[in-house]
């Protein structure tokens, strides 16, 4: 039996123990999203531009663990070369690019434009960010580039996130979601910082008021360091997942989930999700991992759409030099292309970087 989420421990399917309540939101879910959806889902991911955060103190994030690492905005930026292939594997492999992220003020505004700018022609369509709340002018800029705007709101319930995110209020993203016109709009949030499920309330209100389009869950992935010590279990989780698609049923539903959670992936597909995020895509690439999360997924009846294990045959070279951007930023990402040829194609080691939760 699954006591409780260790984030140490690999969940194993045979421990898992659904509630009888949990089994019947999964069964009601599945039957709503079966009737807005077709059978596609796909692994997604974020695309990651700095480790600095100018608050650092939402207490479950790694950022209010190791401020002394990433003080500097300058130095905790990645470079260009990186981020921009990232958003070619993204586009080239089929997975869909969730949102551009950092913390907050990670660079000044007109550089921020530049990076979405660039990031948005290699991947060859308008992207989402999500960076923090911005002026109607900054999103004016911003709307050549940028097809939809997600909040980190962590939790809704108002008492626990002054606790959670004590510089990150709610109010200044309800505001920017009230303003926002034409653009899509998306809330993140996580499972397991200490609401129960009685206070789903709190964030189904949320998405109703703000008329959000897509919401990715994550459950708590502790940081050591933090007070968080365990995440939620995977009924817990599960709960929460099938109450939202009920609740909304047209909504895009994105689930997070790492390697110690990949084996809940096929659940969650019953729970009514449209994708999955935080899979670790570049580490696990062709891996027993990644079929593994074709395979749960597929099991659970759906079609997997994006290559995440697949062999590919790609004149990277060719396909950077063919690129619609800047030459200096060609010859970045052609710089740094041998950091990741281990996994596709060539024999210098797959650099991994840390993703943010923001
Ligand atoms: S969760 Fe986001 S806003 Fe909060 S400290 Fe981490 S990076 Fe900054």
């Amino acid at each position: 039996m699954q006591e409780e989420y260790n984030p140490d421990d690999f969940v194993e399917l045979s421990k898992v123990e659904l509630s009888s309540e949990t089994q019947e939101l999964m069964e009601k879910a599945s039957a709503v999203y079966a009737e807005h959806f077709d059978t596609s889902a796909t692994a997604g991911r974020c695309i990651f531009l700095s480790w600095y955060c100018s608050i650092a103190d939402c207490d479950f994030c790694y950022r209010s663990v190791i401020k002394h690492k990433q003080g500097n905005p300058k130095k905790a930026k990645r470079s260009m070369g990186s981020v921009l292939l990232e958003a070619l594997f993204s586009k080239t492999f089929g997975w869909p690019l969730e949102f551009i992220t950092g913390g907050l003020a990670i660079m000044p505004f007109p550089e921020l434009v530049e990076h979405i700018k660039t990031i948005s022609e290699v991947y060859g369509e308008k992207v989402w960010i999500n960076l923090g709340e911005f002026s109607e002018s900054q999103i004016e800029e911003l709307r050549p580039y940028v097809k939809g705007v997600c909040g980190s709101m962590e939790t809704l319930h108002p008492t626990l996130h002054d606790k959670v995110c004590p510089s990150k209020p709610i109010k200044p993203y309800s505001d920017m979601f009230k303003k926002l016109k034409g653009f899509r709009r998306a809330i993140a949030v996580i499972v397991g910082l200490g609401d129960s499920y009685s206070d789903i309330h709190y964030l189904l209100d949320f998405i109703k008021e703000h008329e959000i389009d897509r919401i990715t869950m994550y459950p708590l992935k502790p940081v050591k360091g933090s007070p968080y010590s365990k995440g939620p279990t995977t009924d817990e989780f599960l709960k929460w997942v099938a109450r939202v698609r009920i609740e909304f049923p047209t909504i895009e539903i994105v689930a997070g989930t790492n390697l110690r959670r990949t084996e809940e992936c096929g659940l969650y597909m019953k729970a009514g999700v449209n994708a999955i995020t935080k899979f670790p895509l570049l580490k696990e690439f062709g891996n027993d991992s990644a079929k593994r999360v074709k395979e749960l997924i597929e099991g659970a009846g759906r079609v997997f759409t994006g290559n995440i294990s697949e062999e590919v045959d790609v004149d990277w070279v060719s396909v950077i030099n063919e690129l619609p951007i800047d030459g200096e930023y060609k010859k970045q990402m052609l710089d740094t292309m041998p950091l990741y040829m281990e996994k596709f194609g060539g024999k210098k080691k797959l650099k991994v970087l840390t993703h943010c939760e923001c």
